[in-house]
């Protein structure tokens, strides 16, 4: 019973009214702010970011798809309502189901320019040139869709911080690199960062740290000093977290 369920006090519109304030009240707080959804696939992580519209980071290895797919389900969202497949870098633990989840949704797949490469390249080690794929929304009709391991094309390059706003997200994403020089964060209204691998933690429930495999350290240290500039309260990664902004920034804020 909620309270919405007690003001409502005249017995002839209470046969609709008990009915109805409840769910309106609950719809009003979903929109509130975005809903961040953690979906765990063993090693990785992917992201479910559900506002007007419904955001996807990261993909998962491939044959992820599945777990991807039902995790939107038990949410109650549908495939055809995401409106983007982001990739926060290119290793295959992260766009490894980004095709079949494509294939899926009809949702473009962005990643940034430069770990595109790396991207359309794959695990193994394939070139996409005979598939053609046109790099903007609305291709789904013209696309090809013969599964390859590994190798995608992205539909959006990113060069450079974007609103999300056109895909009915509250949010932005923003390069980060250091693990990647590709990678990028997603900065959620409401204060969640969500950051791929720029950080992660040894065992779970561990501390925040610069994985092994990082690529440039003082450029990931930078990253995170312009991530942190944000202010968020929340910080998600693909391996271990979630932890709090402030422990974020005690690791790794002004002066580290
Ligand atoms: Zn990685
Ligand atoms: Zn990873």
């Amino acid at each position: 019973m909620t309270t919405a369920d007690l003001s409502v006090q005249d017995p002839a519109v209470r046969g609709q009214a008990v009915r109805a304030p409840a769910p309106r009240m609950e719809r009003t707080a979903a929109r509130c702010l975005p809903a961040v959804i953690p979906v765990p696939l063993g090693l990785t992580t992917a992201f479910i970011v559900r506002d007007r519209g419904v955001l996807l980071v990261d993909a998962g290895n491939p044959g992820d798809e599945p777990a991807i797919l039902a995790a939107m389900r038990r949410a109650g969202i549908r495939p055809d309502e995401v409106s983007l497949i982001l990739v926060t870098h290119g290793h295959p633990g992260h766009y490894g189901s980004a095709d079949a989840l494509r294939d899926r949704t009809g949702a473009p797949v962005a990643v940034h320019a430069a770990d595109a490469g790396a991207v359309r390249r794959g695990v193994a080690g394939l070139l996409s040139s005979a598939r053609i794929v046109p790099r903007l929304i609305g291709f789904a009709a013209g696309r090809v869709s013969a599964p390859r391991p590994g190798g995608i094309e992205p539909d959006i390059v990113i060069e450079s911080a974007a609103d999300l706003a056109v895909f009915g997200i509250r949010g932005r994403v923003i390069p980060t690199p250091g693990h990647t020089p590709g990678s990028v964060s997603v900065l959620i209204a409401g204060g969640t960062a969500i950051v791929g691998d720029l950080l992660s933690a040894l065992l779970p429930g561990g501390r925040p740290r610069l994985p092994f495999r990082t690529g440039d350290p003082a450029a990931a240290r930078r990253s995170l000093r312009a991530l942190l500039a944000f202010g968020p309260e929340r910080v998600y990664a693909a391996h271990g977290g979630p932890w709090s902004g402030s422990e974020v920034s005690r690791r790794f804020g002004n002066g580290w």
